[in-house]
């Protein structure tokens, strides 16, 4: 069986998508899943925060959306996470420019997982904070995407925009693609306006929304400096729990795909 992928996007910056796939890579691992994480954003907090150092990459996914290596040249183990990292750190800014350039720029990505699906139950890409041609590979390259969001009053606003850039990439260049689900991240039961928001987010979505809720967690936000997923940094914490059930949540949906 091939990879599945999956993209976990947000144009919002600070919304949990690289908590949401360091944890969930590593909570599929634990789960006997073999798993890639691809880092498509220039910040490389995924790549840090799977243990892997960003400025000692050589070569990293930037190379590999230029043609310059191939995923099996550049990926490196999450000794941590226990699954593969394809890294990413500065220099794929430049991709960006560079890539308009080259002849099917928008499914780069893709055509480079190809040769390693194989090897791979999940692929799991992380996004910049952007809808740009970086988030279009992901979008291209996955089944299906994953959107965090936080349960706050402006947090659908910016959903519309994420959610016509996936149409037009559906139209246009990936008909496998899906939206999976929203998963509610960062969540404060207390707060009666976070409650509010998560309703509305059901009553308008409704099985597209995760049953499972990632709660605020500060062990979740100290595992990325002792570069560890917070699944394997203190698994008994409420965040790394929810992250274990968010994993075994993905396995029961990608049955159903
Ligand atoms: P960017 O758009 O910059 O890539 P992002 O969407 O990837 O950001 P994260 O980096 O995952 O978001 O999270 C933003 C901040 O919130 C980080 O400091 C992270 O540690 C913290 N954080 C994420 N999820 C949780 C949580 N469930 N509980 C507590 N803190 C969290
Ligand atoms: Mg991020």
């Amino acid at each position: 069986m091939a990879a599945r992928i999956f993209c976990i996007a947000n144009q919002k910056g600070g919304v949990g998508k690289t908590t949401t796939t360091v944890n969930l890579a590593a909570g599929l691992v634990a789960q006997a899943q073999r798993v890639l994480l691809v880092d498509l954003d220039p910040q490389g907090n995924a790549t840090m925060g799977s243990g892997v150092d960003k400025r000692l990459l050589a070569p990293s996914v930037y190379h590999v959306l230029l043609g310059l290596a191939t995923v099996a040249q550049a990926r490196v183990r999450s000794k941590p996470g226990g699954y593969d990292v394809l890294g990413a750190n500065r220099e794929l800014a430049g991709a960006e420019v560079e890539l308009v350039e080259l002849q099917g720029r928008e499914t780069r990505l893709k055509q480079a997982l190809q040769a390693v699906a194989a090897d791979y139950d999940f692929v799991l890409i992380d996004c910049p904070p952007a809808l740009s041609l970086l988030t279009v590979n992901a979008l291209c390259a996955a089944h299906g995407v994953i959107i965090p969001m936080q349960c706050e009053y402006f947090a659908l606003e910016g959903l519309a925009d994420l959610v016509n850039t996936i149409k037009r990439v559906h139209a246009n260049l990936n008909p496998d693609l899906k939206i999976i689900g929203l998963l509610r991240v960062m969540f404060d039961p207390r707060m009666t306006l976070q409650q509010q928001v998560s309703e509305q987010l059901v009553a308008r979505f409704g099985d597209k929304v995760f049953g499972t809720i990632i709660p605020r967690n500060v062990r979740l936000a100290e595992a990325p400096s002792y570069g560890m997923p917070g699944v394997t940094f203190d698994r008994n914490s409420k965040g790394a729990q929810a992250y274990l059930a968010f994993g075994a949540e993905m396995i029961e949906r990608v049955r159903s795909l």
